[in-house]
């Protein structure tokens, strides 16, 4: 039984009031561990470490605060294999995915941010007989809490550009991922972080995250999650006036036009369905086809998914693996029964899948497409982020925007197109933070990063990222 402690003040330490919830394997479905059950007590602790570190770390030079963080990005790849099988272990993400994406993007996370406070400037104005300037200080101490589908991945997109900003940290990982945060911790000593500077507190979301919310002492909080839980956080400390960034859920549209480069389309458009189980809020859920390739593309699909393989994800062949728990692998079944209920047709997939033994009690959803759903039903407008998508066809552009735009959510889009006026046509009025054109998930660290409507308030990544965690005072000089 692995037991993990929370990370403040630079030590491991046991939560304050000795509790601990189990960490399950959902390969076999089988408890492994214990993780700190946290509450207000521990949060108050790690405040109080980030509180007394912050003067000193703030007020370190550039270059060394980068080389610490240059440190910590190193650090991760050279634990790349322990920490790709911890990730693999918590969530039932494939270790080909721990190892190719999750792991180096951690580690990338770290550089980029170092890198980026070595060149960050603000900005001065001039005018006859004045000029101002603009100061971007660090808040002090800033809140992260993150996801359990990319977990150290997105847990580190937080806190490098909070760190790198000279603010100190208490961060959150998701209670159903812990494992690579409490290791991360390891390696940020290792790497000569300041004891305080980064502190980890694990625990459940409405305990130990709301404490975070809730602390006084906390002055931002950068939070990736559900749409529940981020009107929740808003909620709390919107009274408080924190200053907030919430990255929430998705119900990506995925626009194909019979122009486009129909095998490089084909070969994405599985990938953006059923990456990492469906489990990233990037994945486009909802496919629009142009009726004129529709039922070409239909059994093109169709005949591609039928093809994948769900398998153990420790095994270095397996691309798609378990869902993260039984909760969610739950949640997934009962919209697949909804949509049967709602007059959909399953084309494959569909159902749980029976693996043989360790693996039998685990938790696997076979990649699941289906037909004949309507804008307004449930199933297209309610965000499962699962193995699941559904196909339908559409005759004309005006339509196509339509149903794209016509869910609560706008993360992102993906067009799939070779006419020019369409791309800029849709690029402007498609409702999302983020537009890609033939292509998906390609990520440029230095681009703004976020949804609109009910994905989310705030970008990340690049400026984006120091701006928020840094406080903006303008200075003006007569004379
Ligand atoms: P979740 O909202 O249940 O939990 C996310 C984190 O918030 C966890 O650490 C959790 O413990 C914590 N939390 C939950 N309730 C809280 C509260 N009241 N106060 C403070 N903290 C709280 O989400 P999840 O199930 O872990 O992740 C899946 C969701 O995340 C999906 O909706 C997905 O679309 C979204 N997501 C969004 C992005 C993005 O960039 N927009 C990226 C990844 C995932």
């Amino acid at each position: 039984m692995q037991v993990i402690q929370n990370y403040i003040g630079g030590k491991f330490l046991p939560p304050a009031a000795g509790n601990y919830l189990d960490n399950f394997n959902p390969a076999t479905g089988e408890i492994f561990g214990k993780i700190p059950d946290s509450d207000a007590a521990d949060v108050e602790a790690a405040v109080a470490a980030a509180r007394a570190a912050f003067p000193a770390w703030a007020g370190l030079p550039l270059e060394q605060r980068h080389d610490i963080l240059r440190a910590v990005s190193d650090g991760i790849t050279q634990n790349l294999d322990r920490l790709a099988e911890a990730e693999t272990l918590d969530s039932g993400k494939t270790i080909f995915a721990s190892r190719t994406v999750d792991i180096p993007r951690a580690a990338l996370n770290f550089k980029f941010f170092a890198t980026a406070l070595m060149h960050f400037a603000s900005e001065s104005h001039q005018m006859p007989g004045a000029l101002s300037y603009t100061l971007r200080q660090p808040l002090g101490v800033v809140g992260c809490i993150s996801p359990w589908n990319l977990p150290l991945y997105l847990f580190t997109w937080k806190l490098a550009p909070a760190l790198a900003a000279g603010n100190c940290v208490v961060g959150k990982p998701s209670e159903v991922t812990p494992l690579t945060a409490f290791l991360l911790g390891e390696i940020c000593t290792a790497a000569g972080l300041p004891p305080g500077v980064l502190n980890i507190v694990h625990g459940l979301g409405p305990k130990a995250g709301e404490a975070i919310v809730r602390h006084p002492g906390i002055k931002a909080v950068s939070f990736t999650g559900s749409t529940r839980a981020g009107a929740e956080i808003a909620r709390i400390a919107a009274p408080m006036f924190k200053k907030l960034s919430l990255e929430l859920g998705g119900k990506n549209p995925n626009l194909i036009f019979a122009d486009c480069d129909y095998d490089k389309m084909l070969d994405t458009t599985v990938r953006s369905s059923f990456s990492n189980q469906g489990q990233i809020c990037l994945c486009g859920s909802r496919i629009y086809v142009e009726r004129s390739i529709y039922g070409k593309f239909k059994n093109d699909f169709v005949e591609r998914v039928k093809a994948m393989r769900v398998g153990d994800p420790m095994h270095p062949d397996s691309r798609l693996g378990a869902v993260v728990s039984k909760m969610h692998y739950e949640k997934i079944l009962s919209y697949i029964e909804l949509a049967r209920q709602e007059g959909g047709r399953i084309l494959c997939g569909g159902e749980a899948l029976n693996m043989p033994a360790p693996l039998n009690k685990g938790w696997y959803i076979a990649p699941t497409v289906i037909e004949g759903l309507g804008i307004e039903c449930r199933t297209n407008q309610e965000e499962i982020f699962g193995p699941v998508v559904t196909i339908q066809p559409f005759d004309t552009d005006d339509e196509a925007l339509a149903l794209a735009n016509g869910v609560p959510y706008g993360l992102s889009a993906t067009l799939w197109t070779n006419h020019l006026q369409r791309t800029q046509r849709f690029s402007a009025e498609l409702q999302a933070g983020i537009v890609w054109v033939n292509c998906w998930l390609l990520r440029d660290l230095r681009t703004p990063f976020g949804g609109v409507k009910q994905s989310g308030v705030g970008r990340e990544g690049g400026w984006d990222a120091i701006r928020f965690f840094t406080e903006t005072k303008n200075v003006t000089i007569a004379g």
